[in-house]
């Protein structure tokens, strides 16, 4: 039989899919999947750059568990209560977001080490100019091979994205030419830009149309009622969708540039990285509100 009225919308699946064009389209931009390069700013004085590289070395042997493991660690050791994230979310969402995060504090280490790595930055720039301005088809098949064929794409099996795109050329041309779509040059603008691209892709591989992947992300309820907000046997409320999941996960680097340096040595120290206990961390007042 017929059923009339608007298609049902899987939110949980468009809420899925946003979080994968999210990362796809970061490591597009800038390389990684998570926005923030806090490590830009200096470090203080005792942390030298040989530290630094001994940090990347133990990232980089370091496995997803033990990264969570220490991270739990770590997050529990600063608020003095126990990281409730860590046992409620999905075993393979926290894996797959402490891949991204552990590639995130390395590629922010080395450019600290490395400033010379920032030309290479611009290049991804204009690709990522290029993609988001493209008008037809050709100048977008372009780009998405362009995309495909980078060395850290093709490493971390994510050329599904740009073909995702160009199976779907003909809606992604036309979700951009949609007034909505932002098109100012301002670093905001351009974090919504992908925002907005990341959700249309959403709701196309969800099977709605981008517009309506786009709406519905956005005017989500993330509290009591809202579509993803989930209730535990123990009593335990909270929602789950990626952003609310990340929002409480990350709280131990957020306290800018000085916070993430020591979030960065304590995890460090309870790696039993040697060099690395120099500092306790201290917290203030106002950062303990925060957590
Ligand atoms: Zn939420």
């Amino acid at each position: 039989m017929d059923r009339r009225g608007p298609k049902p919308v899987d939110m949980s699946l468009l809420d899925f899919w946003e979080f994968e064009w999210y990362k796809a389209l970061h490591v597009l931009r800038d390389g990684t999947a998570l926005p923030g390069s806090r490590a830009l700013t200096a470090p203080p004085l005792h942390i030298t750059p040989a530290i630094v590289r001994s940090w990347v070395r133990r990232l980089r042997e370091m496995g997803e568990e033990e990264w969570l493991r220490i991270n739990e660690r770590a997050c529990e050791e600063i608020s003095g209560k126990k990281d409730l994230d860590a046992h409620t979310s999905d075993p393979f969402v926290l894996r797959d977001w402490a891949r991204w995060e552990k590639e995130r504090e390395i590629a922010d280490l080395e450019t600290y080490l490395n400033p010379r790595q920032i030309p290479a930055q611009a290049e991804r720039r204009e690709l990522w100019r290029n993609f988001w301005q493209a008008r037809t088809l050709p100048a977008l098949k372009k780009v998405c091979e362009q995309w495909a064929s980078l060395p850290d794409v093709r490493g971390w099996g994510l050329t599904c994205f740009p073909n995702h795109i160009l199976a779907n050329a003909r809606e992604f041309l036309r979700m951009k030419r949609n007034s909505r779509f932002p098109k100012s040059d301002s670093p905001v603008m351009d974090e919504s830009r992908l925002e907005y691209l990341a959700r249309g892709m959403a709701g196309i591989l969800a099977d709605v149309s981008p517009m309506t992947g786009i709406e519905r992300l956005r005017n989500m309820k993330h509290t009591q009622g809202g579509p993803l907000w989930t209730k535990e046997p123990g009593g335990l409320e909270y929602c789950n969708c990626w952003r609310c999941r990340m929002a409480s996960s990350r709280r131990v680097y957020k306290w800018g540039a000085e916070g993430w340096w020591n979030g960065m040595v304590l995890f460090m120290e309870l790696a039993c990285v040697k060099g690395s206990k120099k500092t306790k961390v201290e917290i203030s007042d106002e950062t303990a509100r925060n957590l």
